[in-house]
């Protein structure tokens, strides 16, 4: 028996045969050109046919796992045309073989990337390799894939291991025959390991080289969400992983059939169960877990998977298709929340001692009106086509809040005089993460129609403990009774005011505090779509007498 410990990239259990892809090795060798005007035809046909083969990839995916996933072909064919690659490969050929010049052209490109700060852009040099090699094997007279030989001998389904594996190979591959994505390197934040979420399959990434020493037809049992995989487990660990799938089975079998029901407690108290979602595509799943809304559309995933500021059209393309997709349930946008750890380099953001106390979130919005008001405007515009509510984070004053508040009515004046549709319904609402809004939470809650207890921020600024540091142990109590009676006190100014309040941070999805929570009052919890029917089950089991 061996064990590997990779990072967690899709949640799920799965056992079975491994099998290990090893990639055509492409052997470019620095030869001279056969001749400028030869070499760059060579190129030009390799181009045009990855094009192509780019497009129908495109669809492809567009079927298999959503439009939003099949962005990635979209930006790999933008590649293709992008004037600093095509002149760096044009360099190249004035001297060398068109195989050469595109080696060196992927590999420069692919360092610059891998340098970067941003975590999204250094992903980026795997989408230049990906490229790279669909060129490389044009030209050397293939047909664009590039997965060496993944026929396994049965139509048994695999536990498929390769070095890496590219967005384009991770689409094409028959998804009834996987049972999980094990990658020797790769991260969580890598395409692929998006696509495996996506398309609902366990994913482990970063095992290391070792990965694939393993011999084909391998037994293996891997987690998904703890990132451990066992390699010819004995016969005691592979009856526990088999155990955990069939209860895994039966619990979502358990699950599917609260789809429909309301969320409502024994005694009859409703409680709104909603869904946190970072991208488009999530809302989908939301719908399908049967979330009763989103109460959680962490929009700065916008703004940190792209290399410029999105424009309004970009966005109200992407609120419009969430609250599209929510068909009338209620979508609760957050307003940008960058800073901190979340960065993106074109905001330029000064460096600063404490990023986590520094000019984040709402400090941000209200110091670049323009920035915040083109979000604004977005949002309103989207909100004409399905209830929505819109969410200020990190809010610490009362007068941050009223200042928000009188952007958003501008804003709503401005698109009026211009005659463009918009919600004149949108609801306002704050998040509470910060101590100094839950003490003053009552005059805050005169301003808006819903408080959402972000937690984690709140517990991270209540316990004064850095929620990115692992090291705290038995520091770190996510119950701590401090932390709780700052929900408390929220969720009874709430109720003085008449308004709702809601939790949105990971304890809302943590069943042993259900039950606390009502007492205090909440009536709103929003969770990740995969624990929307837990919770639901957690409530409809609850009784007050
Ligand atoms: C929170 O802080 O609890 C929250 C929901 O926001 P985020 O995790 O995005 O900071
Ligand atoms: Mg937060």
């Amino acid at each position: 028996m061996k064990l590997l410990q990779g990072i967690g990239a899709s949640g799920g259990i799965a056992e079975g045969p491994v099998y290990v892809i090893r990639k055509k090795q492409y052997e470019i060798c620095r030869k001279q050109s056969a001749g400028y005007d030869e070499e760059r035809g060579r190129f030009e046909t390799a181009r045009q046919l990855a094009m192509a083969r780019l497009s129908g990839l495109y669809e492809m995916a567009v079927s298999r796992a959503g439009e939003e996933s099949a962005q990635v072909f979209e930006i790999h064919r933008m590649m293709l045309e992008d004037e600093e690659y095509l002149d760096c490969v044009q360099e190249g050929l004035e001297q060398w073989s068109a195989e050469w010049a595109v080696d060196q052209a992927g590999k420069q490109i692919a360092d610059m990337f891998s340098q970067m700060d941003d975590d999204y852009m250094r992903a980026r040099a795997a989408d230049v390799e990906d490229i790279t090699r669909q060129l490389l094997s044009f030209l050397s007279g293939g047909n664009g894939e590039d997965l060496g030989e993944f026929t396994p001998v049965s139509d048994c389904p695999v536990i498929l291991a390769a070095e890496d594996l590219t967005p384009s190979e991770t689409v094409r591959l028959d998804k009834s025959r996987i049972l999980a994505f094990l990658t020797a390197k790769g991260s969580a934040n890598s395409h692929t390991a998006i696509l495996a979420r996506t398309m609902g399959i366990p994913a482990v990434a970063a095992l290391g080289p070792e990965l694939l020493e393993v011999e084909n037809g391998t037994r293996a049992a891997a987690d998904g969400t703890t990132g451990t995989v066992c390699f010819s487990p004995d016969q005691e660990t592979q009856a526990r992983f088999c155990e955990k799938i069939e209860e895994e089975r039966a619990r979502k079998e358990r699950l599917e059939r609260l789809k429909g029901l309301p969320s409502v407690t024994r005694d009859g108290r409703e409680v709104r169960i909603y869904a946190n979602i970072g991208g488009p595509e999530e809302a989908e799943f939301a719908m399908e877990q049967d979330a009763e809304g989103i109460g959680l559309f962490r929009t700065e995933f916008l703004y940190l998977d792209s290399s410029d500021y999105p424009d309004e059209e970009t966005q109200f393309r992407i609120y419009k298709s969430v609250v599209e997709r929510m068909q009338g349930r209620r979508v609760i946008f957050r307003t940008l929340d960058i800073g901190a750890d979340k960065r993106a380099d074109y905001f330029q953001l000064p460096a600063e001692e404490n990023p986590a106390l520094g000019i984040r979130a709402i400090r941000i919005c209200l110091t670049r009106p323009a920035l915040f008001r083109t979000q604004l405007r977005a949002l309103y515009r989207a909100g004409a086509l399905g209830p929505i509510g819109i969410m200020f984070p990190m809010i610490a004053s009362e007068w941050e809040l009223v200042e928000a508040a009188e952007h958003c009515k501008s804003v709503r004046e401005e698109l009026r005089e211009e005659g463009i549709p918009f919600s004149d319904q949108a609801e306002l609402g704050v998040m509470i993460e910060t101590p100094a809004a839950v003490m003053i939470s009552r005059s805050l809650a005169k301003h808006v129609s819903f408080f959402s207890v972000g937690t984690n921020d709140l517990t991270q600024y209540t316990l004064a403990m850095d929620r990115q540091n692992p090291e705290f142990g038995r520091f770190f109590d996510p119950h701590h009774p401090a932390v709780l009676e700052m929900i408390r006190i929220t969720a009874e100014n709430a109720r003085r005011e008449g308004i709702r309040c809601g939790i949105c941070g990971e304890l809302a999805g943590d069943p042993a505090l259900t039950e606390l929570f009502l007492e205090y009052g909440v009536d709103e919890l929003s969770v990740s779509p995969s624990k929307v029917l837990e919770l639901r089950e957690k409530v409809r089991s609850i009784i007050f007498d």
